[in-house]
């Protein structure tokens, strides 16, 4: 099927928040708590593939005690944002890219596969139709939640799913931890629990990896922490990612070129599409950048010699995040003062610069929503 033969059916609210109402929400948006007038939903079975694609008021679903995702689990999601620029346009940055990791994660969970032009049709169906709630200023988006669910009503489980339904959903946000100058995020290395195994779903991004990481969230929490750094799971001695954000580690080299280490891809992490984004900006802004294991000692040493400048988290929830405190059950550091440093927030202001169009868009990520 392609895009142009999937037509979506029209059948908008006839009570959309009052605009009063809806303009107190964006001044203040949080993130993930209030949802737009509108859903986009789209249906799978084995006998038609795609259909009944329809863009309608948001609501509950109803769906029976035995539906396979509350049991199995076999769900993904996607985290994308649009965004207003200045001009009042509307964007959506790299949507093709979330589109092809929706696949590679349905791929890898026994999903069907989303034709990328439909995914993003689906997108900016609710974008154009809930745009008043595409929040101004900087920092600020609305919140884009494509996920797909397992609805066959049967406990059976020795085949996957052959129903599914898709859904957009949109949430305004203000970028997660904040906007204006990030607060520094302390970090718990966490050497209980494990994230991902090599051939887990630790690339996918589905569900099922976050609800095993609550409880070495609550560890992090109950150890004065914000967040949880994943380690390898065969030593607990390479550095992964965080609960939702992909780490950098940043060298500053007097004399010599800023460089920007990040974790390899090995099946084991989320590939970012922000890590993406970041490897590409870096070079054009005078930094080297590599794929490159970090070891927790070489972290450890190497803040303490003063090689190891900065650390940072990046996800298109909270873009980029400084890490200021990292502590273990070995006994805890600083990265560098425990202040952002200027090469984190260049990133930053150049990154959110590119996706909110105060700058200029050389790799043409920008996606304009007609
Ligand atoms: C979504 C996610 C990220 C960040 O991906 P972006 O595309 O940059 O938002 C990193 N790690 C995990 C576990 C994630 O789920």
């Amino acid at each position: 099927m392609t895009a142009a033969t999937m037509d979506f059916a029209i059948s908008p609210t006839s009570r959309p928040l009052p605009a009063a109402e809806r303009e107190a929400v964006l001044k203040e948006p949080g993130f993930g708590q209030t949802f737009t007038d509108h859903m986009v939903t789209l249906r799978w079975s084995a006998e038609r593939g795609w259909h009944d694609g329809r863009l309608e008021p948001y609501g509950a679903f109803t769906l029976e005690p035995a539906t396979s995702v509350f049991h199995y689990g076999q769900a993904l999601f996607e985290g994308m944002k649009a965004y207003r620029r200045p001009d009042g346009a509307v964007t959506l940055f790299r949507p093709d890219a979330n589109a092809a990791r929706f696949n590679a994660s349905a791929r890898r969970m026994a999903m069907p596969e989303l034709p990328p032009e439909i995914f993003v049709k689906a997108v900016e169906l609710l974008v154009a139709h809930d745009r008043a709630w595409v929040p101004e200023g900087a920092g600020r988006s609305l919140y884009l939640r494509p996920f797909m669910i397992a609805t066959d009503p049967s406990l059976g489980f020795t085949h996957p799913s052959r129903t599914f339904l898709f859904c957009v959903v949109a949430s305004p946000a203000t970028a997660y931890f904040g906007g204006g100058t990030p607060r520094p995020l302390s970090v718990w290395l966490s050497t209980n629990y494990t994230r991902a195994v090599r051939g887990g779903t630790g690339y996918a991004k589905t569900g099922g990896n976050y609800a095993g990481a609550f409880a070495a969230g609550l560890e992090a929490t109950a150890h004065g922490c914000d967040q949880v750094v994943w380690l390898d799971a065969e030593e607990h001695r390479w550095a992964e990612e965080m609960g939702g954000m992909n780490l950098f580690f940043v060298h500053a080299r007097p004399g010599g070129r800023p460089r920007l280490t990040t974790p390899p891809l090995t099946g084991t992490l989320l590939p970012g599409i922000t890590r993406d984004s970041l490897l590409t900006l870096a070079p054009k802004l005078g930094y080297d950048a590599v794929e490159s294991p970090v070891s927790i000692d070489q972290w450890r040493e190497e803040c303490a010699s003063g090689e190891l400048t900065e650390v940072f988290a990046c996800g298109t929830a909270a873009v980029i995040a400084p890490v200021g405190t990292v502590k273990s059950e070995n006994g805890q550091w600083t990265v560098s003062d425990g202040e952002p440093g200027p090469v984190t927030l260049r990133l930053r202001r150049e990154l959110l610069g590119i996706q909110h169009g105060s700058a200029p868009d050389p790799e043409g990520w920008v996606h304009h929503v007609r």
